[in-house]
């Protein structure tokens, strides 16, 4: 590594694993150039909040380039890369845009992926970008303004029915708060229809929900959605998605909001480096987290795989992609401090956390196991406590205390886009 001019550090993604390797880097003699195609970050694990009216926006993510205000080393930039040329060192933007770099980090993410179905994407949105949640928000406020007006029988049934596809804590936390939004929170402000009928059905293909915790858990938060009044429905695979609604085994089911949380595939990290993927599109990464062959190229985060948790394929959480910055910025320093001797990364985990509405969740830590209300304070303390800044944790936890206490959601705005309910 040159020694003469500061070495410089592209990281593209500010997303946790991204904005990780920016943090651990505080004082190293580099440059860094952090790229993201949208200017926040963005906490996606409240994101299902925004989607179903208890939080805002801007509750749950902030402007990167205010973040990094302070670091004079640091320049940030909108950009959405399409092309690494590994040869030239350099990195190609959509807008035409070349940035060049001795080190490299891809912290990419992924998006939903539809298991070769990409049609069904117009009628089952996914949930990973504020677009997403609010998009979402406004299917589901739409459905039941739809339903207000139609007098159709059949097709105001189709209307206050919400299918969650998948049953993982994103598709556990949508269902939960999706009945408590119809079946509590809404009932008082329609006339023409009675929001505790609303259908809300969480479909899994696999035997359980929430396959990545224990069995009593996923047992549990089963139960605790039936209690909420979601329908789930496990073993059985969604066979289509359409306007009118989804085919669930061989079971067709009219319902005008599908939403899908059942599969991710990885950014195109792997094909701008041409390099081999998993089944989800990740870049099988080396030990030390670079891409096989390019030692000045490392990826990280949910858009790489590595069996880097005791023989086991590391999870694609926010600690996995932070835990992975942090190494990557560890590398990094001792590289210019002359030693390149690579060090593998270990993954410590922390546990699993899902809520259920807004008064249950499953926490498993491995060494303890805890349910109900007790679980849901240590979800809610700890998610508060990762947020970013005073503001927001205040923010946050007042908007909670006002919902837990008055049951009304002031976040319940048909935004972008169609704004004018049609007749369904
Ligand atoms: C709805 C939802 C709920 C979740 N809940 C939890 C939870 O409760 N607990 C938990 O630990 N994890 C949770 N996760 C997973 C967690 O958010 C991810 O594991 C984590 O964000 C991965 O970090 P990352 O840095 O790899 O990617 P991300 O945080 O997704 O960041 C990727 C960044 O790359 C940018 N980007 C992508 N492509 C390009 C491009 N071509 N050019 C420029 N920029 C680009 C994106 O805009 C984004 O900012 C959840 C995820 C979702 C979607």
């Amino acid at each position: 590594m040159s020694q003469s001019a500061p070495h410089h550090v592209v990281i593209v993604g500010a997303g946790f694993g991204g904005l990780s390797a920016v943090h651990a880097l505080a004082g190293a003699p580099v440059r860094i150039t952090i790229v993201d195609q949208r200017n926040h970050h963005l906490f996606q694990p409240l994101l299902y909040q925004v989607g179903t009216a208890t939080l805002a926006t801007s509750e749950i993510a902030w402007p990167v380039r205010h973040l990094l205000r302070r670091r004079r080393e640091v320049v940030t930039l909108l950009g959405t890369v399409t092309r690494v040329d590994t040869r030239a060192r350099t990195v190609h933007l959509e807008d035409g845009g070349d940035l060049a770099y001795d080190t490299l980090v891809l912290a990419t993410g992924v998006r939903h992926a539809y298991f070769g179905h990409d049609e069904w994407e117009p009628y089952a949105p996914g949930l990973k970008t504020l677009e997403d949640a609010t998009s979402i928000r406004r299917r589901i406020l739409l459905a039941l303004e739809r339903a207000e007006r139609e007098s159709d029988a059949q097709r105001r049934a189709a209307l206050l029915t919400f299918v969650i596809v998948g049953g993982g804590p994103t598709g556990v936390e949508l269902a939960g708060a999706i009945a408590e939004l119809a079946h509590q929170n809404l009932p008082a402000e329609y006339r023409h229809i009675d929001t505790r009928r609303a259908r809300v059905l969480l479909v899994e293909a696999g035997p359980r929900i929430l396959p990545s915790f224990t069995e009593d858990l996923s047992a549990y938060a089963h139960r605790s959605l039936q209690r909420l009044g979601v329908e789930v429905q496990v073993g059985k695979p969604v066979s289509a998605c359409s306007a009118d609604g989804v085919v669930i085994g061989s079971e067709a089911l009219p319902a005008r909001t599908i939403l899908w949380a059942a599969g991710v595939r990885a950014s195109p990290a792997a094909a701008w480096l041409g390099m081999p993927a998993d089944g989800a599109g990740r870049v099988k990464v080396e030990a030390d987290l670079t891409a096989p062959g390019l030692p000045e190229v490392f990826v990280i985060g949910d858009t790489a795989t590595i069996d880097a948790w005791h023989g086991k394929p590391v999870p694609g959480i926010a600690p996995a992609a932070k835990q992975q910055g942090v190494h990557v910025a560890a590398t990094i320093r001792r590289r210019l401090a002359g030693d390149a001797a690579a060090r593998p990364f270990r993954y410590r985990h922390s546990g699993n956390l899902a809520t259920i509405g807004k008064r249950s969740a499953v926490i498993d830590f491995g060494w303890l196991k805890l349910r109900g209300n007790l679980a849901w304070w240590i979800w809610g303390i700890a998610h508060i406590y990762f947020l970013i800044g005073v503001r927001n944790r205040l923010a946050v936890a007042l908007s909670w205390l006002w919902i837990f206490s008055t049951g009304s959601r002031s976040a319940c705005l048909i935004t972008q886009g169609e704004s004018k309910p049609k007749p369904g």
